[in-house]
């Protein structure tokens, strides 16, 4: 049988490019987040800044599955396949005998096209000119951009070639591959999983997973989670109206309690991209509801709220004293 090579279909590379997506070979993306751009025009940085000190203008935010996934959430900005008509899809879960990009090229290339993307900055008026000097040079990989990561049979190769040019990595992913986490030969820095509902039928009416099984898959993936040795995240997605009652929140505090995340974050579902096409404005929570919902669930789990982020709707939550914060040179 003749492999054929994942890539992401011309039609979908087409939009991609039109919403600012620079693609990377085959399958891999890159997109600065509105954040960098604040950075760098602005001074104003993000989340992971006030939280971990990932310094933002020189953040590279990657995927190298841009248009791959096994789930099709409500909430997710991406296209998928549910949004579009029979003869436009495609298949969203490369077979077994794909073959895909090499690691050290993707991460390379990634980097070269990210540091073109930041010579646009030279000729305007720029917050500090050092920190555009500064972006050229990315310390840090957010490999989350869109789509599952983990598809990507080599991400352990992709973290270990953004590792060997001295750059952190924080990967998310929706954990239902735990096979590759489980024998992944390099540890992103922070391991983020998201878990958008803490029980089966729930999870299969946000994820509308085409696993049958990836609600179990998650739960495997969690109780991973010790065997890290890096700190990990549970990214708990909050959408009002599906995932932020009060029973919803106590079957929440269960899982955190059972496996025990470095952090948990909850964070507002925002209404951009393909998202709304399927949810509506109101399904967004304000601050003060994830605050409550924060609340509730320290309550119930005995973690404390560390810190908060109100402009991105987002709190966070540890058994730890203070967030561990990462150095930059
Ligand atoms: S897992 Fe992530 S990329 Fe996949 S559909 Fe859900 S939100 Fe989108």
């Amino acid at each position: 049988m003749l492999s054929k090579v994942v890539k992401v279909p011309d039609h979908v590379r087409e939009l991609m490019e039109k919403q600012g997506y620079k693609l990377i070979m085959n399958h891999s993306a890159i997109k600065p987040c509105h954040w960098f751009r604040k950075a760098l025009l602005e001074g104003r940085l993000c989340y992971k800044n006030k939280f971990y000190g990932i310094p933002t203008w020189r953040c590279l935010q990657m995927t190298p599955t841009a248009s791959f996934c096994n789930l099709q959430c409500l909430y997710c900005w991406r296209l998928n396949v549910s949004d579009v008509p029979p003869n436009f899809r495609w298949k969203e879960v490369p077979d077994d005998s794909s073959v895909w990009d090499d690691p050290e090229e993707i991460a390379e290339e990634s980097i070269n096209v990210h540091r073109m993307m930041v010579q646009g900055y030279k000729g305007v008026k720029v917050f500090k000119k050092e920190w555009v000097y500064e972006a050229e040079k990315p310390k840090h990989a957010a490999i989350s951009l869109t789509g599952e990561p983990t598809l990507y049979p080599m991400i352990g190769g992709l973290v270990e070639a953004y590792s060997k040019r001295g750059m952190t990595t924080f990967i998310v992913t929706n954990g239902t591959l735990p096979e590759r986490l489980e024998n992944i030969e390099r540890e992103p820095t922070q391991l983020y999983i998201t878990v958008p509902a803490p029980n089966r039928k729930l999870y299969m009416e946000i994820t509308r997973s085409l696993w049958s099984d990836a609600w179990e898959r998650l739960n495997i993936t969690l109780s991973l989670l010790q065997s890290f040795s890096s700190p990990t995240v549970m990214r708990i997605p909050l959408i009002r109206g599906f995932n932020m009652d009060d029973k919803t929140i106590e079957e929440f505090s269960e899982l955190v309690r059972k496996y025990q995340p470095t952090y948990v974050e909850p964070k507002a579902y925002m209404w951009v991209g393909y998202s709304r096409r399927r949810l509506s404005r109101e399904n967004m929570p304000s601050h003060d509801e994830v605050r409550r919902f924060s609340e509730i669930l320290v309550n119930l789990s005995g973690y404390k709220i560390l810190d908060e982020a109100p402009e991105s709707r987002i709190v966070l939550l540890s058994r730890l004293d203070k967030p561990i914060r990462f150095q930059y040179s």
